[in-house]
């Protein structure tokens, strides 16, 4: 068994986001005390973590500063650059660890690792030159997304090809010049994900699957229960175990999947963090993915996944922000905003959970 963190402990956060702000409000919760690394000062996670470090996430004063405050490190994002967390990994214990961080930095490395367990994706190419996407195309018959092989987050980084037989010319250059992926263009019928969580003993849960609906590339609204068979959600379940298994893996993880017409699914990406589409475990089930998370890294056991409400999580991006006041005035709603002053278009500022009773 592994002796848990006491409470008083820190839990070191990289990132300062709203994951890390909720990531740190759970461990306050559990009696941990948190340090945040973040080059934005009074980031959302700084204003209700114990302490700051304003510097960037590849600095090596701020990283050796954090692992010495710190018990244990997490993060909140995918893109931490995995030589920081390996140097940090060198004096305390990293968790998720950053193998997780290698596989999902890269949308090839990934589909390369979920297609060796066993887990289907999209069909893929990889795309160094138009001549590339030329030859990915006619593979996939003129369909496909394009995306960058890596910094690509809420659908950025991407472009659309349907029924395409003209000629490649320039796409390369105008993505950036750096490595992509054609993914084959998935005919969906909804998008699902799931949240699981692994313990060091190797103790792991889920959440129920939500059902997701993006805009312009950003999530949009989760949904639970997702409106599929109990068939499909045991095999989101299992998809997800193996791939905390396979990566040996302490912690909270976000699996998004395709959904096909009867049901087979295909996984999409994984988050190796706490995950926006499991925001509504916060108002929905006693121990949210945040509590779930620290449990996790800290060696407790973790909480139970189950639910005790149907909900539906949206997002509040840019201003709709200005909807707060009036949400309010609902009773069964749980409201969450994230303490950033400027509401910029396409930003995500807060989140609200609708529940009623299970099957109403
Ligand atoms: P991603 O950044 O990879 O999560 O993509 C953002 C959104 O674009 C997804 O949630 C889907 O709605 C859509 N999308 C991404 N990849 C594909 C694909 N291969 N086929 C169809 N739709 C896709």
């Amino acid at each position: 068994m592994t002796v848990p963190l006491a409470p008083g402990a820190t839990v070191g956060i990289v990132g300062g986001g709203q994951l890390g702000r909720m990531l740190a409000m759970a461990a306050a919760r559990l009696g941990y005390s948190t340090v945040v690394l973040e080059p934005r000062a009074d980031c959302p996670a700084a204003q209700v973590a114990n302490r700051q470090l304003v510097a960037a996430y590849d600095d090596s004063e701020g990283l050796a500063e954090l692992a010495r405050l710190s018990d244990v490190v997490t993060y909140e994002f995918e893109n931490v650059p995995v030589v920081a967390a390996i140097r940090l990994a060198d004096e305390v214990p990293v968790l998720p660890p950053p193998k997780a961080l290698e596989v999902s930095q890269d949308r090839l490395a990934e589909k390369r690792f979920l297609n060796g367990i066993g887990i289907a994706t999209a069909g893929f190419r990889a795309v160094e030159s138009d001549l590339d996407l030329a030859a990915a195309l006619s593979d996939f018959g003129g369909n496909g997304v394009l995306k960058t092989c890596r910094m690509g987050y809420d659908g950025k980084g991407q472009r659309v090809f349907r029924d395409f037989d003209g000629e490649v010319d320039g796409p390369f250059a105008a993505m950036g010049g750096v490595p992509l992926i054609l993914e084959s263009f998935v005919a969906f019928e909804r998008e699902i994900s799931i949240i699981a969580a692994r313990t060091a003993n190797g103790a792991m849960s889920s959440y129920d699957p939500a059902q997701n609906v993006h805009r312009n590339g950003i999530l949009h609204s989760s949904t639970v229960p997702a409106r599929i068979e109990t068939a499909t959600a045991e095999a989101a379940r299992a998809a997800a175990f193996a791939i905390l298994d396979a990566l040996d893996y302490v912690g909270v993880i976000g699996v998004e999947f395709f959904a096909l017409p009867g049901g087979a699914l295909l996984v999409n990406e994984i988050a190796p963090r706490v995950h926006n589409s499991g925001h509504w475990t916060e108002a929905a089930c006693a121990v949210s993915q945040f509590e779930q998370h620290i449990r996790a890294v800290v060696g407790l056991p973790l909480g139970s996944a189950g639910r005790h409400s149907d909900c539906v999580m949206e997002n509040l991006i840019g201003d709709e922000v200005e909807r707060a006041p009036l949400l309010l005035a609902e009773p069964e709603l749980v409201l969450h905003l994230y303490g950033k002053a400027e509401a910029r278009p396409g930003r995500k500022m807060g989140h609200f959970t609708r529940i009623r009773p299970i099957g109403s």
